[in-house]
């Protein structure tokens, strides 16, 4: 099973993402932590987003096609979950040739529905763990010690594009950008709309239920 997680950053898309791979056995390729690994580990291709990154700005197409074409290639025959990507329409058309070429296509599209003023509460709040990758919110899902991690105990972080600057200006660039993409899917693919501002439990829910139709079909 092949499918697309769509969504506003902050919409849950990561949540989602790993809940669908452990339920349904599938590898999660989330664009935003491939280059975050490539940044860790110093790679030209690192060095070349950060800029971008830390502003809120999209990395440039060719370089995230490239990427996202590789990990694809090397995914397992069950199939995959795209977190984060495509963000364009051109990225999009580029994602269904590069399938084609193998004979492949998108099975699903998962839309996920938010407003502006949940995700600002939602991603200004996150706080990161940056040994074990924990992730915690410092009202919905406050760590036990403030500002410490429950698992390991390192001290918790907030992402550089989590400040309310760089979420406005990832709202813009979501709005922009990303927002067409699904219009794109809507006329192309097999498309759900599932509103995400509310419980993750109640999304995952409606996810699933979808997810189970495709694989019994
Ligand atoms: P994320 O963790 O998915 O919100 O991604 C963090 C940042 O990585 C984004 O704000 C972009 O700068 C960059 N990024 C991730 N995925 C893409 C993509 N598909 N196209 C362009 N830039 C991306």
């Amino acid at each position: 099973m092949r499918v697309v997680v769509l969504g506003a950053p902050g919409a849950g898309k990561g949540t989602h993402c790993k809940r669908i791979v452990s339920e349904f056995d599938l590898l999660h390729l989330s664009s935003g932590d491939i280059l975050r690994q490539e940044r860790a580990e110093g790679t030209e291709l690192g060095k070349k987003a950060q800029g971008y990154m830390d502003s809120g700005q999209l990395v440039p197409d060719d370089l995230i096609v490239a990427m996202m074409a590789g990990a694809i290639n090397n995914a397992p025959e069950a199939g995959f979950v795209l977190d984060g990507f495509p963000r364009t329409v051109n990225q999009a058309e580029e994602l269904d040739k590069a399938l084609e070429k193998s004979g492949q296509s998108i099975d699903i599209v998962i839309n996920l529905d938010i407003d502006d003023e949940t995700v600002m509460q939602r991603m200004t709040g996150r706080r990161v763990c940056p040994e074990c990758g924990a992730v915690f919110h410092v009202t919905n899902m406050p760590p036990k010690v403030e500002g410490v991690c429950d698992n390991c105990g390192a001290q918790l972080q907030q992402r550089k594009d989590d400040t309310p600057e760089v979420v406005s200006k990832r709202l813009e660039t979501y709005h922009e950008q990303t927002a067409p993409v699904a219009g794109y899917y809507k006329n192309t693919h097999n498309f759900v709309d599932i509103d995400s501002s509310g419980s993750a439990d109640e999304a995952t829910e409606k996810i699933f239920e979808e997810l189970r139709k495709l694989q019994s079909a």
